[in-house]
């Protein structure tokens, strides 16, 4: 079964509204979703009706907010699989999610141990395991991609060693847009001994995530990218490896006691959630997800490819215009560069048509570097994008090439 699109616009009502006197053409989803009605009435809900503190106060609605709080803990769990609702520690974001991990490994890496990441990394995935190998003395090993974005797989078994402490990789390249064959290279890391994190910022709101069937130690996410608020996201571990996490942040309900000269740490989730959470966010996460759940991943996979497919025909039809990231296997994320033509001004003259793109270095300066570009103009498609959209963008590529010819 195909999805109803326009069934599923009418759910954001963002996407209605009007921008410099144009349609909203929305084609920044990598960067962050729309939020549904569902998601919206969500956080409403909870505080016009529910709001107060969880897992303290003796009272009804501390009760009811806690409780709605730990049930969408088991909703995030059953939706990327996890064996235990425990398992999710809720951060601010995939960003927040990789410090907790890189933080606690910076304690216990020491020299002549090595940390293998890729070119292809986001900010959030390059500098947090560059700065823990500064303070620890390890190597920073980093897995060049070929140049059509794709992992160099060959590289990476050559990098690959007993020495490997941890493999920290993107899930998908939000640059490029580039799936990587994580469970394969998982199995391979786990072959010699090292854990694995995935970075799944960009993974998780296009296919089905199952964390055990990955075989992966950690998982990293962030709501805002899957329909759900800003400021909530997702670091999922696996139990026994979170358990005895070094702990980064501390502080008020991540204690088993306290005295003025020490202090315990609790059981998980807690001893890694620190201070009072994001519990309007975790509420509106759990509602996105609850949201998305309602559609076949088959078919908005089927979708977003179907996009991508038609996007890349028109962008090869354009005279001047460079695909940037031509992996076989990609999710809906179409970069580009146009001869003569800087990013920035591209997505200016975009902006001015009601079409709304992310140009720039996509938080990736070294991979920007790597593929000799000063960045690129970057459209990116999710479940609510119609070939309309499509059409759009290139119909505005096309008066934006005319106007800076
Ligand atoms: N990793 C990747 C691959 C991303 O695309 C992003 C955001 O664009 C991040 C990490 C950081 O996510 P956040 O800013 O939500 O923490």
């Amino acid at each position: 079964m195909s999805l109803d699109v326009a069934l599923i616009r009418q759910q954001f009502p963002i996407l209605s509204r009007q921008v410099n006197g144009q349609p909203l053409v929305y084609l920044d989803n990598a960067a962050t979703t729309q939020k549904p009605q569902a998601v919206i009435d969500a956080l409403v809900d909870y505080y016009s009706q529910c709001n107060a503190n969880v897992h303290r106060g003796a009272h009804y609605l501390s009760d009811e907010a806690t409780k709605r709080y730990e049930k969408a803990r088991v909703t995030v769990a059953n939706y990327i699989n996890a064996q235990r609702s425990e398992e999710v520690i809720w951060t601010s974001g995939t960003t927040e999610a990789i410090n907790l991990v890189a933080n606690g490994a910076a304690q216990r890496l020491t020299a002549g141990d090595e940390v293998l990441i890729t070119e292809m990394e986001h900010h959030a995935n390059l500098i947090t395991w560059q700065q823990a190998c500064k303070r620890s003395g390890a190597s920073l090993k980093i897995v060049p991609i070929h140049n059509n974005g794709e992992l160099n797989l060959e590289a990476f078994h050559e990098l690959l060693s007993e020495r490997t402490v941890i493999v920290a990789m993107p899930h998908v390249s939000n640059a490029l847009g580039t799936i990587n064959p994580v469970k394969q290279l998982t199995e391979a890391a786990k072959a010699k001994g090292a854990l694995v994190m995935i970075d799944g910022a960009q993974g998780v709101a296009h296919g089905a995530i199952d964390v055990r069937d990955i075989g992966c130690d950690f998982y990293a996410f962030s709501g805002h990218k899957l329909f759900g608020p800003t400021g909530i996201g997702v670091l999922w571990g696996r139990y026994d490896v979170l358990a005895d996490w070094p702990v980064w942040l501390v502080g008020g309900e991540m204690i088993a006691s306290v005295t003025y000269e020490d202090a315990s740490w609790g059981e998980l989730p807690n001893r890694l959630e620190a201070g009072t959470p994001n519990i309007a966010g975790v509420i509106g996460l759990a509602a996105a997800v609850e949201w998305l759940q309602a559609y076949d991943r088959a078919d908005i996979w089927a979708h977003e490819q179907a996009l991508l497919t038609r996007a890349t025909e028109l962008a090869e039809q354009t005279p001047g215009l460079k695909i940037i990231g031509t992996a076989a296997n990609k999710i809906g994320v179409l970069s580009f560069v146009i001869d003569g033509m800087h990013p920035a001004d591209i997505g200016f003259i975009l902006d001015k048509q009601g079409v709304a793109i992310r140009t720039g270095d996509h938080c990736a300066q070294p991979l920007m570097k790597r593929l000799n570009v000063p960045g690129t103009a970057r459209a990116s498609f999710t479940i609510y994008n119609s070939m309309d959209d499509v059409e759009a963008l290139f119909k505005a590529i096309d008066k934006a090439r005319k106007m800076l010819a």
